[in-house]
């Protein structure tokens, strides 16, 4: 069977979604290792356009069927910052995570709690002829003002599950993929990788 393209080398998601797919029979592997070096700019207003740009993009590139995600978190009080933003939300130059976080509090200093907020993910899954499908999920919740926990990455030690007392960060790595904006996204994508794949 033909294996699916992981359009990401990054670290958490591909563990990620390597747990989400095991039950499935669908094998994938992630660009590093068909030695495929693609930058696609994420330079799209939504998050559809920039993971169906990269979906595309992978897909022509390898002639395997790939799977792209963009993520994103919106804050409320923030009228949903950073969303499409949220890996480049710090004005400091490399910054990391953890500055990130950072930016992230001081912009919600002073203002009125519980600062709620929602992770969203859209997954695209494209063929190398270019066409493209959707799904989309949500993980519910609040930005804490102080970290918790030490698994996941981004934003998770300061975002709080809503109905769970803890942070994503403080989360197994098989109750995030359960309960996480990506995952949902991808059981929402499972009809539509059964039908490619015919599984
Ligand atoms: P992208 O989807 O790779 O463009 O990244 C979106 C950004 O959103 C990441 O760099 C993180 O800052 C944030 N983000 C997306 N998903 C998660 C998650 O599961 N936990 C924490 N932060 C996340």
């Amino acid at each position: 069977m033909k294996k699916l393209l992981i359009a990401t080398n990054n670290k958490g998601k591909v563990e990620e979604l390597q747990d989400l797919l095991k039950d499935t029979g669908i094998q994938f592997v992630t660009p590093a290792q068909i030695n495929l070096a693609l930058e696609v700019e994420e330079n799209g207003t939504t998050y559809a356009e920039n993971a169906g740009k990269k979906a595309i993009a992978f897909a022509q590139a390898s002639g395997l069927i790939s799977l792209a995600d963009d993520s994103g978190l919106e804050v409320e009080a923030l009228n949903g910052a950073p969303g499409l933003y949220s890996a480049r939300y710090s004005p400091k130059p490399g910054a990391k995570d953890a500055d990130r976080r950072a930016f992230l509090l001081e912009n919600l200093a002073g203002k009125p709690r519980p600062w709620k907020a929602h992770f969203h993910a859209t997954i695209a899954i494209a063929i190398p002829s270019g066409e493209v499908e959707f799904a989309e999920g949500n993980c519910y919740g609040e930005i804490i003002p102080e970290e918790r926990g030490t698994s996941g990455f981004g934003y998770d030690p300061i975002f709080l599950m809503e109905g769970l007392a803890r942070t994503m960060a403080e989360l197994e790595m098989d109750e995030k993929n359960r309960l996480s904006h990506r995952a949902r996204a991808v059981m929402n994508a499972m009809p539509i990788l059964r039908k490619m794949f015919g599984v």
